[in-house]
């Protein structure tokens, strides 16, 4: 039988459209290309909007049973670990004030537990085009099957398909993607306890990260140049570089060393589309929306984008019908688009802060760090949009004390008493 809705990816925003569209008791078949789901180093700080969603969803206890580790702040440091900025989220407004750092396959695992009963999902399918009507509508999409292919029709096709996105290709969607002058190199690093905080080392080389993660082990991101990782490496005298550069992380010097084969050289991307949607098809998670990964923003923008397609479908009702469901892509996309361009703008200015290696943009941002960092207003206005659960766009004049330019009469003003934490 055919079914109501096609997902083209199985990350964590294919599997999140599936979990919030088969609650609504739609038919949804997942189709992902890899034969089973890949271990990769990304998605790990998931920010309290995404807890909350999670929650909604009842597969957070399932979450935190895998080891996930609670971390209440958010702190940029200089190399030698002493605070420059510190987003403390205890303070957020709200029940969730707590970010998890957990695998990305435990968060696939959970969210793929558990799915309703009218949801299956299919490992090693790769989808190679999609299906359109005489009108244009797209209808379903084509799947590789052995040497042919076969078409799966459906009332509504959702575009999973993560950053290179075949989908948005096929249906003509245009894309910016731009490349950050730096790359970033990750290591997994076991018998490394560290502090529950996501630490960002604002360094002379630019960024170093470090948070804890299940197991006892953490994550390090290294900024690099481009050139850094290119040819033969040797990769002892670049972690006493390193340890050099950044004093704060010397305790971690042996488990680092120890880690050094567990690395993955990435290239650092932002990419916006112009349209989240096209009749019969919805673009979601990195698809449509990529940023840096150190506003660790994506999940929480994935999973917000499954939660608000089921709603605005749920809303129209009779999802059999094309032009009903084409009316909730419309509003799917009016719903979505101011907040992920603002989602877009907080990220890029917060990378910029703290990977900013010379001239004027680190300058300027050393300058918006100081001037964040000694308004509490501001900073209470910072956790709120990075967590995603108070989010409010600065204004003009906010930009303004941020640079310095004015005095801020109400940077003091007491926050209201929150209640019980998740
Ligand atoms: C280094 C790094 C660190 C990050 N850290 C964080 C973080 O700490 N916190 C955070 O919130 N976000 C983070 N992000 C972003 C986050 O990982 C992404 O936003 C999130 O993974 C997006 O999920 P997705 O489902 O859109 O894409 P993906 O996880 O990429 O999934 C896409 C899926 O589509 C499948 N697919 C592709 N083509 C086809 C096809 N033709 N047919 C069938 N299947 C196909 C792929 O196999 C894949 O399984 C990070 C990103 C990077 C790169």
């Amino acid at each position: 039988m055919s079914p109501d809705v096609v997902v083209v990816g199985a990350g964590a925003g294919g599997l999140a459209s599936a979990r919030a569209l088969g609650a609504l008791g739609l038919r949804v078949r997942v189709l992902d290309r890899q034969r089973a789901p890949a271990s990769i180093a990304k998605g790990e700080i998931l920010q309290p909007e995404t807890v909350r969603i999670l929650d909604g969803w009842g597969v957070l206890d399932a979450l935190r049973a895998t080891g996930a580790r609670p971390v209440g702040r958010l702190a940029i440091r200089d190399a030698y670990g002493r605070p420059l900025l510190c987003l403390d989220y205890a303070g957020l407004p709200g029940a969730y004030r707590q970010i998890l750092c957990a695998d990305y396959g435990d968060l696939r695992g959970v969210l793929a537990d558990g799915l309703p009963a009218t949801v299956e999902v299919r490992w090693g399918s790769r989808v190679t085009g999609v299906v359109r009507g005489d009108d244009g509508r797209v209808t379903g999409v084509r799947v590789a099957d052995g040497g042919s292919e076969q078409e799966v029709r459906a009332s509504l096709v959702v575009a999973a398909d993560g950053m290179s996105s075949p989908l948005r290709r096929a249906v003509g969607v245009t894309v910016e993607r731009r490349e950050y002058p730096h790359g970033l190199v990750a290591f997994d690093v076991a018998d490394a306890e560290v502090a529950d905080e996501v630490s960002a080392y604002r360094t002379d080389r630019g960024l170093c990260l470090v948070y804890p993660l299940p197991g006892g082990r953490c994550r390090l991101y290294v900024q690099v140049t481009p050139d850094e990782f290119r040819g033969r490496v040797d990769l002892t005298a670049w972690c006493d570089r390193l340890l050099a550069d950044v004093p704060a992380v010397r305790p971690l010097g042996p488990a680092i060393r120890a880690s050094l084969h567990r690395r993955q050289l990435l290239a650092v991307y932002r990419l916006r589309t112009d349209r989240l949607t096209v009749p019969g098809l919805a673009l979601v998670g990195e698809a449509a929306h990529a940023v840096h990964p150190m506003a660790a923003q994506g999940v929480n923008s994935s999973l917000g984008d499954a939660e608000v397609l089921a709603a605005t479908l749920a809303a129209e009702g009779d999802t059999a019908e094309p032009a009903v469901v084409d009316r909730a892509l419309r509003a799917f996309e009016a719903a979505r688009r101011p907040r992920l361009d603002h989602v877009a703008t907080v990220s890029h200015n917060a990378s910029r802060m703290i990977t900013s290696v010379s001239g004027l943009p680190r300058l300027l941002g050393g300058r918006m760090m100081r001037s964040t960092a000694a308004n509490p207003r501001l900073l209470g206005l910072t956790a709120g949009n990075l967590s995603g659960t108070n989010v409010r766009p600065l204004s003009l004049v906010d930009r303004l004390y941020q640079f310095g330019l004015l005095t801020d009469r109400h940077a003091h003003v007491p926050s209201p008493p929150a209640p019980a934490e998740k």
